[in-house]
């Protein structure tokens, strides 16, 4: 389960899983621009042993790289759950304290929130780090971002999935990037409430291809078509980030029809808000009526990341449509608020 506790007790000997995936962390440029390469091993190793030096903590590591390392921004949909598997037979096999996920910034947030579902029932954390700029380079991060996983791992301080990058430890299921001019990349939007218990799902036989999910975030000027053809593209479920409490353009009364055929065939559509406080009240406005009767389900306050892994995951284990709305809505690991958030407080004229 994801949440960020304060230290109960620091190791003075760690082993740790590191599994390098690609990102900047790892790239160099020819000349062409900056790209992955593989064969980090040794530079890891040197970091590790300055950071054994400097902090008196003993590293035990098994370090491992993807058969292909990638630019983040190459992440396909089953790109989370394979690191995520890799990372459980890892764990198996090893009992390692802690597992460090080197991975491309861009995709971290929607990457390391899959990773949290995937990995729920894990109780030995899981930090995805990355950087900036290059290991190696003048003012690279890569290090410092590296001995800051490391550190977090010794004081056993966080559970769960998380992301840790430049000053900050961020719970996966509520972290996004918002800065590449910055090394505190990332912000975690909202704050995690885990459930007192984390929530049993009902055993289900997980697809072995999944219907696709996809995200659509609507805008003004938005062509409906656009959004019509993702509904029928993204026969798993489709995200719909809107605007507000949960608004978009309606365009007549093609969009509504559009969804609620999209849900009478079985596809969800999860509503969530553009914003970065506040959380969809399907509700308060007509538009928000409109696509709630159309059968889309509110996705709350969850961060467009969130939603698209909880979405992914859920679809993949097979839930059936009625099942699927109400884990949607269940907050499983802190993805979601326990509580509805309260609405704006009208201003009162004096
Ligand atoms: N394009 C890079 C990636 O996501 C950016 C980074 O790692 O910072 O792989």
């Amino acid at each position: 389960m994801t949440s960020v506790a304060s230290a109960p007790r620091h190791l003075s000997q760690i082993t740790v899983d590191i599994l390098y995936t690609g990102g900047t962390f790892g790239m160099v440029d020819h000349g062409d621009g900056l790209r992955p390469r593989r064969g980090l091993g040794s530079e890891i190793t040197d970091v590790i042993a300055r950071f054994e030096r400097e902090n008196g903590i003993a590293v035990r590591f098994d370090y491992a790289e993807l058969e292909q390392v990638i630019d983040s921004a190459d992440a396909g949909p089953d790109t989370a759950r394979r690191i995520a598997e890799r990372v459980r037979s890892g764990i198996a096999q090893r009992r390692p304290d802690g597992v460090v996920v080197v991975h491309g910034t861009d995709t971290m947030a929607y990457v390391g929130a899959r990773m949290a579902f995937e990995l729920r029932d894990v109780d030995v954390p899981v930090a995805l780090t990355g950087a900036q700029i290059p290991l190696g380079l003048p003012g690279s991060d890569a290090r410092s971002n590296l001995t800051l996983t490391l550190n977090s791992i010794g004081a056993q301080s966080v559970t769960g999935t998380f992301i840790a990058f430049g000053n900050s430890l961020h719970p996966a299921v509520r972290a996004s990037k918002r800065a590449c001019d910055d090394y505190d990349g990332f912000t975690t939007v909202r704050d995690c409430t885990p459930p007192p218990a984390a929530p049993r799902l009902p055993e289900t036989r997980p697809h072995v291809d999944s219907p696709p999910v996809g995200l659509f975030t609507v805008f003004p000027g938005m062509q409906p078509d656009l959004l019509h053809a993702a509904l029928r593209h993204y026969r798993g479920g489709l995200v719909l980030e809107c605007y507000g409490s949960g608004t978009l353009p309606l365009h007549g009364s093609a969009t509504v029809e559009a969804i609620r055929a999209a849900t009478s065939r079985g596809t969800p559509v999860v509503v969530i808000t553009h914003c970065d406080s506040g959380a969809v009240d399907l509700d308060r406005y007509q538009p928000g009526r409109a696509l709630r009767d159309a059968g889309a389900i509110s996705g709350g306050d969850m961060t467009r990341e969130a939603a698209l892994a909880k979405l992914g995951y859920l679809v993949h284990r097979g839930l059936p449509g009625s099942e699927l709305r109400r884990w949607m809505t269940t907050n499983l690991l802190g993805e979601l608020s326990n509580h509805p958030v309260p609405q704006p407080i009208p201003h009162t004229p004096n």
